[in-house]
């Protein structure tokens, strides 16, 4: 059931309110702005009632916080008050309020307009989400990497923490597609995807498609010798799907890994270490294929085989 927060410092306005929407919604009520943007924080609702007049931070100022923090800027707000002015509702709309209703106003027309808005804001992050995943695998695609990728990297700069970047690469997938034909090709990519992705759950993980059998993966908190076993398994894992190819590396369709773990600081390019796990799968590749290769700050290598 899609959640609002109704923002009113009058009590009797706010349960009010609860009573018109109550059939349809899950209502939560704030007596105060402070308490109504850490409630809007949460990133639970679909959907805010505010009030303007009220003491301490108004329903402006709230607003404009609600529509310039990253977390809270899609939500729709709407603005029940009873300033009924032309100058107070143009404020309102052009500080980013998607409507403003005067009091005293029609439970209908509440109602009517609160589904609207919601309807509204359920089909963008429909529309959102897809925006960032990959059709074919179902995991995040390139778009979600780009912009998720580097905010992890300045996160772990902040907190301290180890930082792993690790590219696969399916081996020899060419000969598969010309052996099997593309669209056996493609379910191939499925289900390397969905095996790989089983081992990056955490909510910090980030595992995505990079591009045609390529993926990407990034992951905080362990060092370089144990994210290079935690590889291993994951490559192993895919040689053990025991799909058929007819390569020269192995019987079954097999990955290579490369990636490097190191502790990122104020001033490091991300970029710099993604090409290096980018030649820790090359070096993969040429020594054999099916393998880990991986490395960190050190310029230590690690290498299965
Ligand atoms: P290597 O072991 O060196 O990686 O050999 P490879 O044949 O995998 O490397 P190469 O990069 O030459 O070929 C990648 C192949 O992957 C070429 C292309 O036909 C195939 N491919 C890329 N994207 C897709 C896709 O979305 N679906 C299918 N079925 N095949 C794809
Ligand atoms: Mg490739
Ligand atoms: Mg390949």
């Amino acid at each position: 059931m899609d959640k609002i927060l109704v923002i009113d410092d009058s009590l009797v306005q706010a349960e009010f309110l609860r009573s018109i929407l109550q059939e349809g919604y899950e209502i939560t009520t704030c007596q105060t702005s402070e308490d109504g943007l850490r409630e809007a924080k949460t990133g639970l609702y679909s959907l805010i009632l505010l009030d303007i007049v009220m003491p301490g931070m108004d329903g402006f100022m709230l607003l404009r916080e609600l529509k310039g923090t990253e977390l809270t800027k899609y939500v729709p707000v709407i603005l029940i008050t009873s300033l009924s002015d032309v100058q107070h509702e143009e404020r309102g709309l052009l500080l980013g309020a998607v409507d403003y209703i005067t009091k005293p106003f029609s439970p209908v027309i509440i109602r009517a307009r609160v589904n609207t808005h919601i309807q509204l804001y359920n089909y963008q992050m429909h529309f959102k989400k897809q925006a960032m995943v990959d059709d074919l695998t179902g995991i995040a695609n390139r778009r979600r990497y780009e912009s998720e990728s580097v905010a992890k990297w300045r996160e772990a700069i902040r907190f301290g923490m180890t930082f792993s970047v690790c590219m696969f690469d399916i081996d020899k997938f060419k000969i598969y597609n010309d052996t099997f034909g593309h669209p056996a090709g493609d379910q191939v990519i499925a289900a390397v995807a969905k095996t790989v992705s089983s081992h990056f759950q955490r909510s910090t993980d980030l595992f995505a498609r990079y591009g045609g059998e390529e993926f990407v993966a990034v992951f905080v908190g362990s060092d370089g010798k144990s994210s290079f076993e935690f590889m291993k398994n994951v490559r192993q894992a895919v040689e053990d799907l025991h799909i058929p190819h007819n390569s020269l590396v192995s019987q079954w369709v097999t990955v290579s890994v490369g990636g490097v773990t190191l502790s990122p600081k104020t001033g490091d390019d991300y970029s710099t270490y993604l090409k290096v796990a980018d030649t820790m799968l090359y070096d993969a590749k040429r020594f054999g294929r099916n393998m880990v290769v991986w490395s960190n700050a050190n310029h230590e290598q690690w290498r299965e085989k």
